[in-house]
């Protein structure tokens, strides 16, 4: 049985739809990453497994129960836990505030204590930190914090958006860095990226969307060997960093 599994999931906005048919499943404690360029329906599917958006046609199979269309917050409630992209923080307040808040739902609060000292063990900056005013971190940081509220939540399952986006290539090594220090505790992790590179380096496995469908799906180390994937993503990356 797997943890997550999704069958022929179509979703949208209003009469445009984005996701065509996506089939895919995660296993309990793996890292997968979910590719493809701009526009192709990653973060549209992370909302609809979020519960964001409502799909139009499919099952979500979460632990084996279905879970299709429900609420986010009752998703939450089931430990499939979003970091949105753009990490969205409360910028006036303080780091520890910025946690607590994230642990509203009732798996989550009682852990409170728990969570915070697993966060601070892990991320030892958000210890020193925990006063200061999120918005005044660095965007490294702050995506530290976005991380860590998605633990405070008690996930069973975090699914990540766009973690590097904006970052300075340092930054992102310190942020992947974070990321294979909570997959290391046996997290299950969803990774939503358009930087191919690091996403399938860190990945167990991994699917490229195109247009809102799955056109490729491997371990992350066949695909970053994967002729197509090295040409239509790898490349450009490179050409982008060396430009930097
Ligand atoms: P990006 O990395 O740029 O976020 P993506 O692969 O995550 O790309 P989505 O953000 O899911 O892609 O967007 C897929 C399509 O859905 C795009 O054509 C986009 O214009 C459209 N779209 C996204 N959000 C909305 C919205 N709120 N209303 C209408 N259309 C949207």
């Amino acid at each position: 049985m797997s943890l997550l599994e999704v069958r022929n999931l179509h979703a949208g906005y209003g009469d445009a739809e984005v996701l065509f048919g996506i089939d895919l499943t995660v296993e309990r404690g793996e890292v997968v990453a979910i590719v493809g360029s701009n526009g192709a329906g990653k973060t549209t599917l992370l909302r609809t497994l979020s519960g964001i958006v409502t799909p139009t046609a499919g099952q979500v199979l979460f632990i084996n129960r279905d879970v299709t269309g429900l609420q986010p917050h009752l998703l939450v409630e089931e430990g499939i836990v979003m970091v949105p992209e753009g990490r969205r923080l409360f910028p006036r307040l303080s780091v520890r505030r910025n946690l607590e808040i994230a642990a509203y739902s009732k798996r989550a609060r009682p852990k409170l204590a728990e969570s915070l000292r697993d966060v601070h063990e892990l991320f030892p900056i958000l210890k020193e930190r925990s006063d200061q005013l999120a918005g005044t971190l660095s965007g490294g940081q702050q995506q530290m914090v976005a991380l860590a509220r998605g633990l405070t939540s008690n996930p069973e399952i975090l699914m990540v958006d766009e973690v590097s986006l904006g970052l300075a290539p340092v930054m992102v090594s310190r942020v992947y860095d974070a990321i294979r220090a909570i997959r290391d505790t046996g997290m299950t992790i969803v990774l939503v990226e358009q930087n191919v590179n690091q996403a399938l380096s860190i990945a167990d496995r991994a699917y490229v969307v195109q247009h809102g469908r799955i056109v490729l799906a491997g371990t992350g180390k066949e695909l970053k060997s994967n002729e197509e994937v090295r040409n239509a993503y790898l490349g450009l990356e490179k050409l982008e960093e060396e430009t930097l």
